[in-house]
This record gives C-alpha cells, sequence and structure tokens, in this order.
C-alpha cells in the first residue's frame, strides 16, 4: 500500500480523498491556490502545498506545479478526484514518468473515453448497446443528409471532441439539417479545435441511467449497479438516486453485467461510470467517465463499498476488496447537489457562510468542505456540498430527505436547498416519473414565484 498519497483537487471531493485515505493509514498531501488555504482539505491532511494564484489554470490545472508537489513531500501517487485533471491522459503520462503512480485508468483508457466517436466504437465492440448513428465522423453536410435519411429524423449532430453539451445541434427535418450540421462543426471548432462531428438518432424522452463500474486491471471487474441521473439542468445533474425507480432486479443484472464484462475485457483500471440514455426498456451509451463521479455515494450507500477505497487499492496493486456475489443492493439513495446559488435563478452566490448546520441522522451523509466562518470563493465551481440519504426503501429515502431538507441550514450565502425543498413535494418526483427534459419543465412553471 501507499504511504503518502497527494489529493489533486479541492472542496468536498478534496475532503472525501482524504478520509478514505486516513481510514487506510496513508498520510496525505493537500494542495491549494492562495484562494483555498483556508480550505478544510487544508486543515485536515498531514501536509499542504500552495501551487498558485486563485486562477484554475495557474494552480489546480498547472501539472508541473503538481508534479513538484509531489517531488517536494515524497507523495508516491496522485488521486485527481473528479474535474481539474481526472480526465487528462497527459497528467496521468506525466506524473506515472515521474515515478508517482496514477489513481486512476490508464492514460490509454482516458484518451479512448474522452474521443467521443473513439469511445462509441469500442464501447460497440465490446458488446455495450449504443444510439444507432453514423460510423465515425460525418465529412460532408451531403453525407450526413444522406445518413439522416437512413436512421430517420428527428436527429442529433455531435462533436467528436465534445463537453458539457456544447457542439451538439438537433435537426427536426431536412430543412434544418444543412445550418444544424454547420452550427454544430462551428462550435465544435471554437470550443475544442476540433471540428469533427458525428451523427446519432434523437431520443426523445430518455431517462439518463449508469453504471457503476470498478476493474482491476487485470481483467478482473464488477458493476455496482446502476444511478438514475435525469432530473438535469443544462446537462448539469441536480438529483441523483440509486437504484433507479425505472429499473428492475432483472434489468439491473442484465445492463451490469454488461458492464462488468465489457470493462473486464478491456483491462480496465479503478472506477468507472458507463453512461447510458434509457428509453422504452433499451439502453443507449452516451460516453465513458474514467474517474470517481460526484454522485458516487448513493452507490456507496446502497451496497456498502467505500469507491475510494477500491480506487486505491487497484492503483496500489492491491485489487479489488469484493467479487461481484458480494454486492447487493439495500433500500434506496438520494443525493441532492447543493450550490451556492440562487434557488430560483442559479445566479452563484458566492461569499461568508455566517451560520451552518448540517443535518444529521441515521442514513444521513453530508460530503462538504465548508463550516461556519468559511469564505466561499468566487473562482471555483459552486457546488459546496452534498446531501445524501439512504433509507430501507424509496419511500422511507423519500420522508427522510424532507426531514433533512427542513433542518440544513445555511445562512450568509444563497443555496438551491429551497429547489430540493419544492422537488420533494412534486407527485411526479415521488412517484420517480421524470425524464431527462422533467427539470426543466419543471423550471419553466416558476415555482418560486
Ligand atoms: P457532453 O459530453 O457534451 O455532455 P453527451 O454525449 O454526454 O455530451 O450528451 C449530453 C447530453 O445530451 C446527454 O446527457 C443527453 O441529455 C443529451 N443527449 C446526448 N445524446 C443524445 C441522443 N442521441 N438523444 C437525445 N439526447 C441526447
Amino acid at each position: 500500500m501507499f504511504n503518502k498519497i497527494l489529493i489533486a483537487n479541492r472542496g468536498e471531493i478534496a475532503l472525501r480523498v482524504l478520509r478514505a485515505c486516513k481510514e487506510l493509514g496513508i498520510r496525505t498531501v493537500a494542495v491549494h491556490s492562495t484562494a483555498d488555504a483556508d480550505a478544510m482539505h487544508v486543515r485536515l491532511a498531514d501536509e499542504s502545498v500552495c501551487i498558485g494564484p486563485p486562477k484554475a489554470s495557474e494552480s489546480y490545472l498547472n501539472i508541473p506545479q503538481l508534479v513538484a508537489a509531489c517531488e517536494i513531500t515524497g507523495a508516491e501517487a496522485v488521486h485527481p478526484g473528479y474535474g481539474f485533471l481526472s480526465e487528462n491522459a497527459r497528467f496521468a503520462e506525466i506524473v506515472e514518468a515521474h515515478g508517482v503512480k496514477f489513481i486512476g485508468p490508464s492514460a490509454e483508457h482516458i484518451r479512448i473515453m474522452g474521443d467521443k466517436i473513439e469511445a462509441k466504437r469500442t464501447a460497440q465492440r465490446l458488446g455495450i448497446p449504443v444510439v444507432p448513428g453514423s460510423d465515425g465522423a460525418v465529412e460532408t453536410v451531403e453525407a450526413a443528409a444522406e445518413f439522416a435519411e437512413t436512421i430517420g429524423y428527428p436527429v442529433l449532430i455531435k462533436a467528436s471532441a465534445g463537453g458539457g453539451g456544447r457542439g451538439m445541434k438537433v435537426a427536426k427535418s431536412p430543412d434544418d439539417l444543412a445550418e444544424a450540421y454547420a452550427t454544430a462543426r462551428g462550435e465544435a471548432k471554437a470550443a475544442f479545435g476540433d471540428d469533427a462531428v458525428y451523427m446519432e438518432k434523437l431520443l426523445l424522452t430518455p431517462r439518463h441511467i449508469e453504471v457503476q463500474v470498478l476493474g482491476d486491471g487485470k481483467g478482473g471487474a464488477v458493476h455496482l449497479g446502476e444511478r438514475d441521473c435525469s432530473l438535469q439542468r443544462r446537462h448539469q445533474k441536480v438529483w441523483e438516486e440509486a437504484n433507479s425507480p425505472a429499473l428492475n432486479a432483472e434489468s439491473r443484472e442484465k445492463i451490469g453485467a454488461i458492464c462488468a464484462k465489457a470493462v473486464a475485457d478491456l483491462g480496465y483500471a479503478g472506477a468507472g461510470t458507463i453512461e447510458f440514455l434509457y428509453e422504452n426498456g433499451e439502453f443507449y451509451f452516451i460516453e465513458m467517465n474514467t474517474r470517481l463521479q460526484v454522485e458516487h455515494p448513493i452507490t456507496e450507500a446502497i451496497t456498502g463499498i467505500d469507491l475510494v477505497v477500491e480506487q486505491i487499492r487497484v492503483a496500489a496493486g492491491a485489487g479489488l476488496s469484493v467479487k461481484q456475489s458480494d454486492i447487493e443492493f439495500k433500500g434506496h439513495a438520494i443525493e441532492c447537489r447543493i450550490n451556492a446559488e440562487n434557488a430560483a435563478t442559479f445566479t452563484p452566490s458566492p461569499g461568508q457562510i455566517t451560520y451552518y448546520h448540517p443535518p444529521g441522522g441515521l442514513g444521513v451523509r453530508v460530503d462538504s468542505g465548508v463550516y461556519q466562518g468559511y469564505r466561499i470563493p468566487p473562482y471555483y465551481d459552486s457546488l459546496i456540498g452534498k446531501l445524501i440519504v439512504h433509507g430501507r426503501n424509496r419511500v422511507e429515502c423519500l420522508m427522510r430527505l424532507r426531514r433533512c431538507l427542513d433542518e440544513f441550514v445555511v445562512d450568509g450565502i444563497e443555496t438551491t436547498i429551497p429547489l430540493f425543498r419544492k422537488l420533494i413535494d412534486n407527485q411526479d418526483i415521488a412517484n420517480g416519473m421524470y425524464d431527462i427534459h422533467w427539470l426543466e419543465k419543471f423550471l419553466e412553471t416558476r415555482p418560486f414565484d
């Protein structure tokens, strides 16, 4: 096992990783920008290194500074968390070239899954169901029109280098196609410096369901069931559940087994998430994230397995601590992402937290780096914490979540907690009846007016 791990991240996820390290008896190194000198992950780490000014490009994304921090502290491995450099194949290669283990999959696997066309091809080769679409890039508008006729309208044109929904355009009919194609290429070029685009059938009312996998890097892998992350705003997940209200044990086992086998065949190492759209009982691969996800705690809640510990074990060559037959799904879990934003307008609300009282009790977990008196810097993502609630079934989980939302007090800044108080009272949410468009439609009803 490693003696010392450097955590190349900040906020709640840095703290989350630090906790796993402590429980494994591993010393921790925090890194921070000058804006984060007072952060909880810095306070609780065994050592800390300031790696630059507030701007992420000069600190948390600054590879030479991170490598230097490893060298100065003698860290043997780096955990990248999520976001920042967690899916940067070059970072994985560079740290390993300096004799430091990257806690995650190989640079090659990161690279394959980072390229959407390559990822989809690989998924298909591994037996994962994909959205009907073009075989690779569509080079001309004529080819796009021809292809759209074969799969039928509406179609989606997507950037190969895509991310965050950019470079993605819908063509409802042949009349829209030329414009959608040109706009998608233009946006892709501007956002990613690469104008390659491909095409897919547009699914109209899918759910977003993702499968958590763990690979040992030696041909062994398990799945830990799925998460339903359909409640999204602008492609950002807001509320996640495990298991999905839409699946039964049989469909869960079926898609889980396909994913575990694919990951095993790939020789994948560590945690990964295979994301699908799910419509009319069918799964359609959209992408694989080669890192820990924000919403991983709901999977931990229903399986009792610490995903960060498993990531570290695999990176250290100790293998997974569980086999598929050990994994059981107990009860139901929901995560609410608490952002420092106005709940009605989503305007960021950085500033000082003057009073802080998180909920507690049986089945309640709050992953957050904030505390009373903490000043949220304006430079980073607005996620300030995650409320994760577990119950023996979905009804108990919802009742507990309602109680927790009533208890949660964060004063001095605005948060998205009031939005969850609205959601918990909604009948569709109570029934688990929602797709990826539900939340945006709900917000159009102006629930705060
Ligand atoms: P990005 O990497 O840009 O986020 P994704 O491929 O993950 O792109 O797609 C982002 C979102 O767009 C998905 O979560 C889903 O909501 C929607 N989407 C993607 N592909 C399709 C499709 N074929 N049909 C309908 N919606 C889609």
